[in-house]
């Protein structure tokens, strides 16, 4: 059975939650966070120079630490049309959120607003793109564009909406430096209750690592404000799920060992440590893996095994004189 997803009042309620109630701010959570953090680092320090960490960082030096090194030194990749549609579709959003309607052609209006805010950037990627590409964007932002026109209601008065809600957080004397920029932030904390709902906005599909990356929104908005935010999600504009989960105290001790972990990699690495290498079913994606040794080996021996189990498979089934089974 297939659900239509929430459009005007189903979306204003789903970011407000009625039903639940707001629980109160414990004020020992933020201090308790950052310690755990900076005792992470603690054997490691003092650095030379400080490391700054976002929720690629994160992910990458959880993945593999040696993955983690090869992508900080290759050269900046250009962008993919996923994610110039990503930017666009961003800046409709923000469009969206100011009230402005978005026109006939959404592109230029999301070009213009990149314009008018000085980012020169996009506006030169999309020049650079070929015509057939511009083509296949500019079918797809409309697409979502729509969308999005259709479903986001006006925000009501009280809403306290804030793009691009940016944070930046200073652990260990600034040696190490946390950062991140969530695309919406709305309500606001009272001095005893959480209130405010983080919103990342996403023009593709569910990704295993989203549910990670709203644990480090939650982490960064508890040490920015010292009150955890009350939900924390992504809005998919594609499908128009809007997936959103009140924080839990046991989400950000989760959220926080996680961060916990890819600090203490990455600043032992900064501190001259050797980066250690996970092989994993990605190295073939990694940067790293023409000359890692560890990376071809295990996909070597995950393609052998896969060929051994379908070998098994072959046998056990065709060698049965009844053949092939239905089941
Ligand atoms: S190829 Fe695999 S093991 Fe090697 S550095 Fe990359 S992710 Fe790590």
């Amino acid at each position: 059975m297939t659900t239509s997803p929430p459009a005007g009042a189903e979306i204003l309620d789903l970011i407000r939650r009625p039903d639940i109630e707001r629980s109160d701010i414990d004020h020992s959570i933020a201090p308790t966070i950052r310690r755990e953090l900076e005792s992470a680092a603690d054997e490691h320090l003092p650095l030379d120079h400080p490391v700054r960490i976002n929720k690629e960082t994160v992910r990458r030096a959880l993945r593999c630490e040696a993955h983690l090194v090869a992508h900080l030194g290759r050269d900046v990749e250009p962008p993919t049309a996923a994610m110039i549609r990503g930017a666009l579709v961003d800046r409709l959003f923000a469009q969206r959120m100011v009230g402005f309607p978005i026109g006939a052609d959404p592109v230029s209006d999301a070009l213009a607003a990149a314009d008018a805010s000085d980012d020169r950037r996009l506006r030169a990627l999309w020049d650079d793109l070929e015509p057939s590409e511009q083509e296949e964007l500019r079918s797809s932002v409309t697409d979502m564009a729509e969308k999005l026109s259709s479903r986001w209601p006006p925000l009501p008065p009280g809403a306290y909406p804030r793009l691009q809600n940016t944070a930046r957080i200073e652990l260990c004397d600034g040696q190490i430096i946390l950062s991140g920029r969530v695309d919406l932030a709305l309500g606001r904390p009272s001095a005893e209750k959480v209130g405010t709902t983080l919103i990342d906005v996403k023009a593709g599909t569910h990704r295993l690592d989203d549910r990670d990356d709203a644990g480090w929104y939650a982490i960064l908005e508890t040490l920015r404000s010292g009150a955890p935010p009350f939900q924390v999600g992504n809005y998919y504009v594609p499908s128009g799920e809007l997936d959103l989960k009140p924080v839990t105290v046991e989400d950000l001790q989760r959220a926080t060992r996680r961060v916990a972990d890819a600090i203490a990699r990455v600043v032992r690495i900064a501190a001259g440590g050797t980066p250690r290498r996970s092989p994993g079913p990605l190295c073939p994606w990694c940067p790293a893996y023409e000359a890692c040794e560890e990376g071809q080996q295990h996909i070597r021996d995950r393609d052998e095994a896969t060929g051994e189990w379908l070998g098994d498979l072959d046998e056990d089934e065709w060698d049965d004189e009844e053949g092939p089974s239905d089941d």
